[in-house]
């Protein structure tokens, strides 16, 4: 066995390597860019070496600067994970070149598998069905027009160098050929710097079913079972599992041999996936599948068929990689249970799955299931890479069993900080089409407005954000009744960019009545509190009780107070308008606004003689490149502004002067 290995990668997958190589004694080493300074699998890893700026260019996929850190670094082989360099046979050539081993298949097998025309060709050739279609040389329009004219619509123009759903267009009609030709191909030269694509039928109601390939150097293969990874968006894989449902052992039979023959007929070692599309009209059928692909790596979803096989398939990867044999035959291996996988990334959802960079403020994950993540409490996404957060993996007797603890799972996953998609796993994973298990591919796209949570926060959300964002004393609400004792408070909370100001009047035997207005006389909601800490909210509302998570934190950058509020299965996010600015002044003279830097005014919100709410914006103060809102300290009204927009104003300099609202103070 090696005594050392590198990892040529990040994240999740550096930390998953890095797990089995310590457990067999290897030691490794990590490489990292300038963005992953602080990164897990730095911490993780035996020697630590940084290699480029944070752009993947100039670090995870320097070829040649990995190679020469594993030569200084005393490494015998290199580990690339999946995506970066792992599917790059000229890279495979140099690191072999350089007198190192790497950890995957060879070259050869990865050259031929890379382009999915003539991979198709290959395994066709071998005798497994492959999607009918045109994968020839031929590139000339309006031959592939005739091509697709004689095969019929709906049809998948497909990038033959094509990866993560690139290069792909479905054309149902021929009048929309051409136009779905030239941006496939303006998007597969720009992703892929190759314009050639080839025209497959498009199997309707597909299932995606993968089987899972190992092959050693002594020339045996074996399957691993199969995977169902159906659930996608924009072709990638959401929700994955092991093994496939509704799949009778005559079925596996032929796909799994399919599979053996395939790899077999590359001379296929490592580990490796053969993909196939399904007919998802009824059960898998034996003259029912088709090959698509072959990814020559280890698959983001290989845990489930670690879970259902009992296996580690990292340490399978290095033992074959250093010329042992396959741990196990064929016939000891044996599928037990059910397994899901859910990937948990950092993005919004509700704007279209838009990938959101932020600090993880808090990050908690369940107990009793497995988490494969590359990061931890306090760690920031940045922009430059994935924005994955974690792989969640649960294991049950039946598929009914990993459902319902993958629901356990997500529902005890706190991630603060950032947006995620963790609502929307949830709901996914109990949607009535995939519990029944009648998915297609097509189901999120399908689904996709019962699959989102509401965009509005609802009324006893917005109350419970409201909640957290007031500061409680010692976060006793015991105490915090004392000190309010029948008061009124208000807080602005940031709605979708609009500001809107909720009234909370709380009552001495601990009810509490909500405004969404705050100048409405008749509360909109009313709750009995009985607890109320920095990380939970207990409480009744018409007899029943609950429970919310809470945690609240502050930008230093815009000096908004952040509430997330996690409820069952709904997180939500509030804003309050910069409270950090108003909080700092609030720690002095609450009568006077200061310029908490120098800076220049730009906007001046505050109106002599209006009345203000605390919270409510006066002054915008362009300083360091930044805004910054200063907003009123507590509710009052203004008596006098002493700044005009374009002043350039110093550290301390008095903005605005506020006298008490006589009405608000007898209230208190
Ligand atoms: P799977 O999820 O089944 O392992 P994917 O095709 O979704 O397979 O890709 C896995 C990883 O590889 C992802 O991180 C993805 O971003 C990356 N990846 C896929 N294709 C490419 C490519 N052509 N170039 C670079 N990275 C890729
Ligand atoms: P990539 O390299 O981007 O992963 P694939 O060829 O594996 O490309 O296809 C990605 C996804 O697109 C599949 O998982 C499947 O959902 C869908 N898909 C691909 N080919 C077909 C087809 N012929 N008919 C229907 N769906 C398809
Ligand atoms: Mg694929």
């Amino acid at each position: 066995m090696f005594k050392r290995i590198l990892i040529a990668n990040r994240g999740e997958i550096a930390c998953r390597i890095i797990r089995s190589a310590s457990a067999m004694g290897v030691e490794t080493v990590a490489v990292y860019s300038d963005a992953d300074k602080h990164a897990l699998h730095v911490k993780q890893a035996t020697v630590a070496v940084h290699i480029g700026e944070s752009a993947a260019t100039a670090s995870y996929l320097d070829g040649q600067k990995i190679i020469q850190t594993a030569l200084d670094t005393h490494a015998e082989a290199i580990h690339p994970g999946y995506g970066f360099l792992s599917e790059n046979p000229e890279f495979v050539a140099a690191v072999q070149a350089a007198g190192l081993v790497f950890i995957g298949p060879s070259s050869d097998a990865i050259r031929a598998m890379g382009l999915k025309d003539a991979a198709k060709q290959r395994i066709s050739e071998a005798g497994v069905p492959v999607v009918p279609g045109y994968h020839g040389s031929n590139q000339d329009p309006s031959f592939l027009k005739q091509e697709a004219d004689k095969m019929g619509y709906p049809l998948l123009i497909k990038a033959r160098a094509g990866g993560g759903g690139k290069g792909m267009r479905l054309v149902s009609a021929p009048t929309e050929f051409q136009e779905s030709l030239d941006s496939a191909v303006r998007e597969s030269i720009a992703s892929f710097g190759d314009g050639a694509v080839l025209l497959e039928k498009f199997i309707e109601s597909p299932r995606h079913i993968e089987v899972q390939v190992f092959g050693d150097s002594h020339g045996q293969v074996v399957h691993l079972f199969e995977r169902d990874c159906s659930l996608q968006r924009r072709h990638q894989k959401v929700i994955e599992e092991a093994p496939a449902p509704g799949m009778s052992d005559e079925v596996r039979s032929a796909m799994t041999e399919a599979a053996i023959k395939a790899a077999k007929a590359i001379n296929y070692t490592n580990a490796g996936t053969i993909e196939f599309i399904v007919d998802g009209k009824g059960p898998p059928r034996v003259d029912g599948f088709w090959f698509m692909e072959m990814n020559t790596r280890l698959q983001v979803e290989h845990p489930v068929t670690e879970s259902i096989l009992g296996i580690d398939l990292v340490e399978w990867q290095l033992k074959v990689a250093a010329g042992e044999p396959l741990p196990l035959q064929q016939s000891d291996l044996t599928l037990q249970g059910h397994s899901l996988e859910a990937r948990l990334y950092a993005e919004d959802p509700a704007a279209g799955f838009l990938p959101v960079a932020g600090k993880l403020h808090k990050l908690n994950f369940a107990q009793h299931c497995r988490v494969d993540t590359g990061v931890e409490e306090g760690d920031t996404i940045t922009p430059f890479y994935d924005p994955m957060i974690a792989k969640i993996i649960v294991h049950g007797r039946t598929r009914e069993d990993a459902i319902k603890k993958l629901n356990d799972a997500l529902q005890n996953t706190h991630v603060v900080g950032t947006e995620t998609n963790v609502s929307f796993l949830a709901a996914l994973n109990q949607h009535s089409t995939f519990v029944n298990a009648q998915m297609t591919t097509g189901l999120i796209d399908e689904q996709l407005d019962a699959l989102l949570p509401d965009s509005e926060p609802q009324v006893h959300e917005r109350l419970l954000g409201c909640l957290a964002l007031l500061k409680w004393p010692e976060n006793s609400a015991q105490r915090a009744f004392r000190l309010f004792g029948s008061a009124s408070k208000r807080v602005t909370l940031n709605l979708n960019n609009v500001a809107q100001t909720h009234r909370l009047v709380f009552e001495s035997d601990k009810s509490v009545h909500f405004h969404t207005d705050e100048h409405s006389d008749e509360p909109d909601l009313t709750i009995t509190l009985d607890e109320i800490t920095s990380n939970q909210i207990r409480y009744q509302e018409n007899g029943q009780s609950f429970v919310a998570h809470a945690f609240v934190w502050h930008s230093m950058q815009s000096g908004d107070a952040y509430a997330w509020i996690k409820q069952g299965q709904l997180t939500r996010t509030f804003i309050s308008a910069n409270a950090l600015a108003s909080e700092s002044q609030s720690a002095g003279d609450t009568n006077r606004v200061l310029a908490p830097m120098t800076g220049v005014i730009r906007v001046v919100h505050a109106k002599s003689g209006a009345s203000v709410s605390e919270g409510d914006p006066l002054v915008v103060l362009e300083a360091m490149k930044m805004e910054t809102t200063l907003t009123a300290p507590r509710d009052g009204v203004i008596e006098a502004i002493q700044c005009a927009p374009e002043d350039s104003v110093s550290d301390g300099d008095v903005l605005i002067q506020l006298v008490v609202d006589d009405e608000d103070a007898s209230s208190q």
